[in-house]
């Protein structure tokens, strides 16, 4: 058995590397990072390493989620290493659980203490820290709005003090009053702020690229289409979404559904045309029912739907998510472990750790067929098998 100790060695895999994919290629894992990587010509395979075979399909590096609050019947915030391993089955070897603006404020300190305090567990080393979507934005464009709140001091600053840097990325509408204030706090812990449920206008949000604004926080949903009041009657304004696509040091978030009810298809191909490769990051924005079974054939399978509410998150894992951006926008596998893995390694200053297989990095790899079909996970040189 590969237990992590021993050396392991994954043969006949189409290695998916940020630049083209290796065929037959060899990777060997030792002490829970790989030791090295590359053409079977190039590569010996220690003769007593334990051999995974992956039998002619992709090894790339395990995914990541950025945005995602709940899956497999648990929230993130409540029962974090469960929902964690909900996720690893479906590939995804670091995840951000992500807390939600419906929540008061004691049931955010409450989420944010279960996360941190979470006791370390086997694979709990997916969880790479978290995000806190909210509660300071726009009540114009959220789902649930009673508990979202302007920009609090006494609540921001108890929940750095308690989570710090293990907040990686912290959402926020950057037109509210106070939010500056908010951003140079958050920046003393080098937080990714990302721009969600808002309106504000392009200028706005360029001047919170000083604090650390570097994410679009599920690009084209809920968010302004047009800050008001437009200049001029029957004119397009620059909106979030557009200064999310225009500025070059910020990636756009897409939720790629499989029937496009988050981003329909052509607007994942607009995205994905404008930011380029390299600055889209998929995510799954997963609820409790993400990676549950759904009806096949439901045009709602990927979707969250709540009877009165409408649209609410999704029940995406990210296998499936990767799966719909290559069928939406006709990018194939490098790319898509690019906006997969490396990105959010990236937004979340984790590359050095993980994001691509590298020779050094944690041996976080998936194995997968052309269609994106999970067949093995390891994390940090362990495979993961549910049970
Ligand atoms: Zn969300």
């Amino acid at each position: 058995m590969s237990d992590g100790n021993q050396v392991t060695a994954i043969v006949h895999a189409k290695l998916v590397t940020p630049h083209s994919v290796i065929d037959n290629g060899v990777i060997v894992v030792k002490d829970g990072r790989i030791a090295e990587c590359g053409s079977h010509k190039e590569i010996a395979v220690p003769e007593d390493a334990f051999i995974i075979d992956a039998e002619g399909q992709y090894a790339g590096p395990g995914f990541i989620d950025i945005h995602c609050h709940g899956g497999g019947g648990h929230w993130a915030w409540e029962e974090p290493y469960l929902f964690a391993l909900s996720h690893l089955k479906h590939g995804t070897t670091g995840i951000l659980p992500t807390l939600f603006y419906n929540q008061s404020r004691e049931n955010m300190l409450e989420g944010v203490r279960n996360v941190v305090q979470m006791e370390k567990q086997p694979f709990s080393s997916a969880i790479v820290g978290m995000h806190l979507e909210g509660p300071y934005i726009n009540p114009k464009y959220g789902a649930i709005t009673s508990p979202i709140r302007p920009p609090d001091p006494d609540e921001y600053h108890a929940l750095l003090e308690l989570a710090g840097d293990r907040i990686k990325v912290w959402t926020l509408a950057p037109e509210l009053p106070g939010q500056e204030e908010f951003a140079e706090a958050a920046a003393k812990y080098d937080i990714a702020l990302s721009v969600g449920h808002s309106e504000a206008d392009a200028e706005t949000i360029f001047s919170f690229v000083r604090y650390g604004l570097q994410i679009g926080c599920h690009c084209t949903n809920a968010s302004g289409t047009t800050p008001s009041p437009s200049r001029y009657g029957g004119t397009r304004e620059v909106g979030v979404d557009e200064a999310v696509l225009v500025h070059d040091d910020i990636y756009a978030e897409v939720i790629p559904d499989a029937n496009g009810i988050h981003v329909r298809p052509l607007m994942c191909k607009l995205i994905y045309k404008t930011k380029g490769t390299d600055k889209v990051i998929i995510i799954t924005d997963g609820m409790d029912t993400a990676g549950l079974p759904s009806e096949p054939g439901d045009p709602f399978e990927d979707v969250n739907y709540v009877e009165g509410l409408g649209l609410s998150g999704s029940r995406l894992t990210m296998d499936r998510a990767v799966r719909n951006m290559m069928r939406h926008t006709g990018a194939g596998i490098v790319d898509a472990f690019i906006m997969a893995s490396l990105n959010p390694a990236k937004v979340l200053k984790l590359d050095k750790e993980m994001g691509s297989l590298e020779k050094g990095k944690r041996a976080n790899i998936v194995i997968v067929t052309g269609d994106i079909e999970v067949k093995q996970v390891m994390l940090e040189g362990k495979l993961y098998k549910e049970g």
